[in-house]
């Protein structure tokens, strides 16, 4: 079991998300921009973090960039590309930073599971202080 943090300025894909999650056997903590997001990991015991990369107040790769500087040994996944915001190049550089997974929208349940179970199961980068 993990403490999941979903960042994500839609509604619809935080609950698609937590679905998943929660069946999966997680706990679920959701923010609706970055600068929310990143309040909550500084004040809260998270184990990964589920990030859309556009997003008004803090976008993703700013609130991604910040985590990696802050926290090295974060677990971080960049989720983008829904219907609506097709931009596969930023997710692209999101998966070029280091450690940071990558998930394109629409996704399946089965896709969500895998790539958080291998996240969480993976090493961090940098061992915590
Ligand atoms: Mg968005």
């Amino acid at each position: 079991m993990a403490q999941v943090l979903i960042v994500d300025d839609e509604e619809l894909v935080r609950n698609t998300l937590r679905r998943i999650l929660q069946r999966e056997g997680h706990e679920v903590v959701e923010a609706e921009n970055g600068e929310r997001g990143l309040e909550i990991f500084r004040t809260q015991q998270i184990d990964l973090v589920i990030a859309d990369l556009f997003m008004p107040v803090m976008d993703g790769l700013a609130m991604l960039n910040e985590l990696r500087q802050e926290f090295p040994a974060a677990k971080l996944i960049a989720i983008s590309g829904s219907v609506y915001e097709r931009q596969p190049k930023f997710l692209e550089i999101a998966g070029r930073m280091e450690s940071v997974r990558t998930l394109a929208k629409p996704f399946t349940a089965d896709q969500v599971a895998a790539v958080v179970n291998d996240t969480l199961a993976a090493e961090p980068t940098e061992q915590p202080d």
